[in-house]
């Protein structure tokens, strides 16, 4: 039996692992970039060193001669899902969901009002990002908008020296960038509460911690009953904690991070360096509700942080309304021997661990339906992408990327400097 699963993010990756160790099945792990892992290489914070060390694991998984890693081909233009249908035996799309949303407010098309994919894309050295470099130099106020934890990434990120960057993989040119950064404020601004923040304890408590810069909250923001509004969840419980002593302190440093709870965008006049704000109560049935009154916050930039969304694949039915891949227990709806798992099946939530569970359940299903059909050979899937005229990046490639890299870092004290650009690393990988 022969599976090809299309995203080498974590999902992907652990649902070739739990084919490969538990149904002894050949995998190929397909990816339109020519390095695996996904959000753990350009999603993680490059700060976050141990989730980002999660990488060394899964890569684990490549070293079974049954799992083979494809990079740099990209399904729906290089190959497209009926290929994929022709040749193997089942098909499970891993690929997340990599677009942004947006507000639909006026002024959200201004030049300096960006999406916070588009930034975590650059901060991790996406072959695909743009650069960020001029935005930083012509900003003092920066608000980022949602009261997720990439908003606190992003915040985070904006807030520490270069000198404390400079131990992280991040790129040369984005570190540079930073260091030249004219960013002094960040505004994070969420339309509900402290209480209804999806941040979880660890992330935002880092913003606490970072040597400089202050944390601004206003203590009229926190509920008057801790114990009622975080309703028994514990996450909750412990944000409302931090952000108490947090508002308890004074502001003396002259970089801060402000937060305005209850905010809800309406308008960017970005021209003139303020993000407009209607401001919002909850009524007592718990609803959101304008209180007629409206705000500026001042902004140079604008980083939007509410959420990804996944995109459809030409051939695979796709839920518009969702953003998602429909299925049952990860079999996918309408389109018989393919599955599917991680964001791209239950919407971008969760951790990378959710991923696991998320992965090896759709895994046993496609078991369950075990349906061999005959399919070709891996020499004939090799065959088609070289008649393509493909420059399919496989592990050892990786192994390349990923040894120049280090030496990279070390001409520089780093222990990695990523390397971003495209054809850098497809000709590394190639070992051209
Ligand atoms: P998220 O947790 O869903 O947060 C999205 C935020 O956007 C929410 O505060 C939401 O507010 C707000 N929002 C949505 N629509 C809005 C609108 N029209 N106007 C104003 N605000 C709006 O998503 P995320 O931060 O992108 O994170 C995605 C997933 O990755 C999460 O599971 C997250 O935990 C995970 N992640 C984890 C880490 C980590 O563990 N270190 C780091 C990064 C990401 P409402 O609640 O009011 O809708």
């Amino acid at each position: 039996m022969r599976v090809a699963v299309i995203g080498a993010g974590p999902s992907g990756i652990y649902a070739a692992e739990h084919l490969a160790t538990q149904y002894h099945v050949e995998v190929d792990v397909f990816d339109a970039l020519p390095v695996p892992f996904g959000l753990v290489r350009y999603g993680v914070a490059p700060d976050h060193f141990s989730i980002r060390s999660v990488r060394d694991k899964l890569a684990q998984t490549f070293d079974s001669p049954l799992v083979r890693f494809c990079g740099n081909v990209c399904i729906g233009r290089d190959l497209m899902p009926s290929d994929l249908q022709d040749h193997y035996d089942a098909v499970v799309y891993t690929y997340g969901a990599s677009l942004d949303r947006e507000l639909g407010i006026r002024g959200e098309g201004h030049r300096m009002s960006i999406a916070a994919t588009a930034f975590v894309r650059w901060y991790t050295g996406h072959p695909d990002a743009i650069d960020f470099t001029d935005y930083l130099s012509q900003a003092t106020d920066v608000a980022v908008i949602g009261l997720g934890n990439v908003a606190v990434d992003v915040a985070r990120i904006l807030s520490k020296s270069a000198t404390e960057l400079e131990q992280t993989d991040i790129p040369q040119h984005v570190l540079d960038a930073l260091s030249h950064s004219t960013v002094r404020r960040v505004h994070i601004v969420g339309r509900r509460g402290p209480a209804n923040a999806t941040f979880t304890t660890k992330e935002l408590k880092e913003l606490g911690e970072i040597p400089g810069v202050d944390v601004v909250l206003d203590p009229r923001d926190l509920p008057d009953d801790f114990a009622h509004a975080s309703a028994g969840n514990k996450v909750v419980a412990r944000n409302l904690d931090v952000m108490a002593e947090w508002s308890q302190r004074e502001a003396r440093a002259d970089r801060n991070i402000e937060f305005h709870f209850y905010c809800a965008p309406r308008n960017m006049d970005l021209d003139n360096g303020v993000l407009v704000v209607e401001t919002m109560q909850i009524d007592s049935q718990g609803r959101l509700t304008p209180t007629g009154g409206s705000e500026e916050i001042a902004a140079d930039l604008v980083i939007r942080s509410i959420g990804y969304r996944g995109e459809g694949l030409p051939g695979v039915p796709f839920d518009e309304d969702t953003n998602v891949i429909p299925s049952v227990d990860g079999a996918v709806i309408g389109l018989e021997n393919c599955y599917v798992a991680g964001w791209i099946r239950r919407g971008p939530s969760g951790i990378i661990g959710t991923n696991k569970k998320d992965a090896v359940a759709s895994i046993n299903t496609l078991f369950q339906d075990r349906n061999e059909t005959q399919v070709s050979s891996a020499a004939q899937i090799d065959q088609l992408l070289q008649h393509r005229h493909i420059d399919v990046i496989d592990f050892e490639g990786w192994k390349r990327i990923d040894a120049r890299e280090k030496e990279l870092g070390g001409t520089r004290n780093r222990d990695r400097t990523t390397i971003h650009d495209r054809q850098d690393l497809i000709d590394i990988g190639l070992g051209r």
